[in-house]
């Protein structure tokens, strides 16, 4: 955004409570990788020039990347500096910072979508003595004691963590609730490039039947890994994880699952073929068959006949519990009503009604690939050309 209202001459500032990358270099895990490929990771007038499109960044490899671009952009940030407030004005917004106030007439929120890691209710109910982490605690399977660990949540998070944890030695358990299956490679090109040529990504936000719906899904099932390997719920439990339901409740210390995992699995598999139809559909279109391997389709989800409906997590078993069920932003310094009753902020593609009011880098804000870094990109070209119209009177 800094960037595109740099080119429009709009005067600005960027203010960050960190460090650039500021969540990049304190909430990630060590062994994160990007799950979208080098290529994928473009901003205005800057992609990537290396001899690896296809592999996966680092967590330090991102926050250089990052870096390189605020740098490369002369983005005026201003770093170290916390927005403990924002209140409506007469003329625009007064945001209040642990260094001083600012006052604009308009006020880009880019706050990230995912400050706050959300476990469910539930897990209050954890009986003492099992410590729970989030995953903007974990940092590597060092840090747990031996023994154990229930993952709840089986979607990149939760897949990619299950998968480290367990090949160090400590038995996992994976909760399994609504997930979304995706092969790594197929057809020999990565799910990502398929998605990005097909359109898949490029879904606009006010074209597709229930985007409310579609603001929720989850994450893909995907991990960045130089093998390119495909971390599905087949990949775990080959490595000898186990699966569980949904966990739907924790009464006098046992963990309860929902009994339908082999329901949730179908369901999964379902949404995936379609994805591959979608897919190669596109490709008959434009002429690729000749040239990229031939059609096929996965193995289905593998679920033994009756899942455990129920974990005793006082036998010892379970050493810690890692709770990987989503993130949200957090707004609790935002003093202007446009929050609904769930505490999500209303907007029409990304502008907030309350005059000169955006938001950024929420899910499927504008396009399906909004909460990407590759997203970023269009929705600060649209976002910005509406916020030099409101500056100079031509929408109210
Ligand atoms: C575990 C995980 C893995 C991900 N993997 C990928 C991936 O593989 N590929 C991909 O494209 N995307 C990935 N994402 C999404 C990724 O976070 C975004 O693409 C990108 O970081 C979004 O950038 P952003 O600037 O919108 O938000 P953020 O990166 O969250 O940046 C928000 C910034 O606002 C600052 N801030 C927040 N509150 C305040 C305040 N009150 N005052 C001042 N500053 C504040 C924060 O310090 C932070 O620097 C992942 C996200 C997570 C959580």
């Amino acid at each position: 955004m800094s960037r595109c209202l740099s080119e429009r001459s709009i005067d600005h500032v960027v203010i960050e409570r960190g460090e650039v990358a500021n969540s990049w270099r304190t909430e990630r895990w060590d062994s994160l990788r990007l799950l979208t490929p080098n290529w994928q990771s473009r901003l205005p007038g800057f992609g990537y020039e290396g001899d690896d499109p296809d592999g996966y960044r680092t967590v330090p490899d991102v926050v250089d990347f990052i870096t390189a671009y605020a740098r490369a952009c002369a983005a005026p940030v201003q770093t170290s500096t916390k927005v403990t407030s924002v209140r409506r004005t007469d003329g625009g917004y007064l945001v209040d910072t642990n260094r001083g106030d600012w006052e604009c007439r308009t006020l880009v929120l880019a706050t990230g979508a995912c400050n706050i890691a959300d476990p469910p209710p539930v897990a209050t109910a954890v009986p003492p003595g099992i410590p729970s982490l989030t995953p903007h605690q974990y940092r590597n399977p060092a840090q747990l004691s031996g023994g154990g660990v229930l993952v709840i949540g089986a979607s990149a998070t939760g897949t990619q963590l299950a998968d480290e944890i367990h090949r160090s030695g400590r038995p996992v358990t994976i909760a399994a609730g609504e997930h979304i299956r995706a092969p790594r490679v197929y057809r020999g090109k990565d799910i990502q490039w398929w998605m990005d040529a097909a359109g898949v990504l490029d879904e606009r936000y006010d074209q597709i039947p229930d985007i409310e719906r579609a603001r929720r899904v989850p994450s893909l099932q995907l991990t960045g890994s130089p093998k390119r390997l495909t971390l599905d719920l087949n990949a775990l439990t080959a490595i000898g994880v186990k699966l569980a339901g949904r966990l739907v409740g924790i009464s006098h210390g046992k963990a309860q699952f929902s009994g339908s995992l082999r329901n949730m699995c179908a369901l999964s598999d379902l949404k995936m073929d379609r994805l591959l139809d979608t897919i190669d559909a596109w490709a008959t279109e434009r002429g690729l068959d000749g040239e990229v391997e031939p059609p096929h389709r996965f193995p289905p989800t593998r679920v033994e006949a009756s899942p455990p409906l129920s974990l005793d997590l006082t036998s010892g078993e379970i050493k810690t519990i890692i709770w990987a069920t989503g993130f949200r932003p957090d707004y609790s310094w935002l003093h202007v009503p446009v929050l609904d009753a769930k505490g999500r902020i209303r907007h029409d593609g990304g502008v907030v009604p309350s005059p000169g009011l955006y938001v950024m880098g929420l899910q499927f804000l504008r396009r399906r690939k909004s909460a990407l870094i590759d997203g970023a990109g269009d929705d600060a070209r649209d976002l910005s050309a509406h916020l030099a119209d409101y500056l100079d009177g031509r929408i109210g």
